[in-house]
């Protein structure tokens, strides 16, 4: 179910959806060939937005076969995982930043028969995550700062993101490297050189112009055209 380096998948945020017609927008990407649906759980804390609980998360999987991936940006997020993984979330993502126990709360994610992924803000290094990295199925790179969509995406993950690939391969680790943030036609290319192979895209699927599918199709092209 998870793809492994080989060929790239898409993971569009409903973050960016006409949240109104929310079971339509997400059978839209998955029609158009979305492996995961990707929904932004913000606490007003960790980062300065509020946007989704588990119902919402509940939802998306009853309107989707897809992958569902539930980015949590909250604080103390070993309190919510339970909820996230009862609303049947596929994967549960959690912050480096939020987690003193990071070891102890990717074996709650498995003790729960999910996917466990950390993910890094822009200025967290890779080596506070170095030690657990042989505990998770999937790294999420941010390549903006977390709390809004739309946001232009920070040139300088880059070579983050070439370093994780280095440090995953030299390892022979069979981990997913995702990456979260102004990823779109125009970035999606370069991101996928530097080595990430699940893109997450939100305005640049849902507030396209040509529409849900063609931005679908212009954002894998760009990817693999790597
Ligand atoms: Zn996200």
């Amino acid at each position: 179910m998870l793809g492994c380096m080989s060929t790239v998948e898409l993971a569009p945020s409903i973050l960016s959806a006409d949240l109104t017609r929310l079971a339509e927008q997400v059978k839209e990407v998955e029609a158009a060939g979305a492996e995961r649906i990707h929904v932004d759980i913000m606490d007003g804390r960790f980062v300065p937005n509020l946007t989704f609980g588990p119902i919402v998360v509940e939802a998306v999987r009853r309107s989707t076969k897809a992958v569902v991936e539930a980015h949590l940006m909250i604080v103390e997020p070993e309190k919510y995982i339970p909820d996230f993984a009862k609303a049947g979330a596929d994967i549960i993502q959690v912050h480096q930043e939020t987690c003193p126990h990071l070891h102890r709360t990717i074996q709650q994610i498995h003790e729960l028969g999910k996917k466990a992924c950390v993910v890094l803000n822009p200025a967290t290094p890779l080596v506070t995550i170095e030690e657990i990295l042989g505990d998770v199925d999937e790294v999420l790179i941010m390549t903006v700062n977390p709390g809004f969509g739309g946001q232009k995406f920070i040139e300088s993950t880059l070579p983050k993101i070439a370093r994780l690939r280095q440090m995953l391969d030299a390892r022979g680790l069979r981990c997913d490297l995702e990456a979260d943030g102004g990823i779109g036609p125009a970035t999606a290319g370069a991101v996928v050189k530097a080595g990430a192979h699940v893109l997450v895209a939100g305005a640049a699927v849902y507030g396209a112009k040509p529409g849900v599918a063609a931005a679908i199709q212009a954002i894998r092209a760009a990817a693999q055209a790597v």
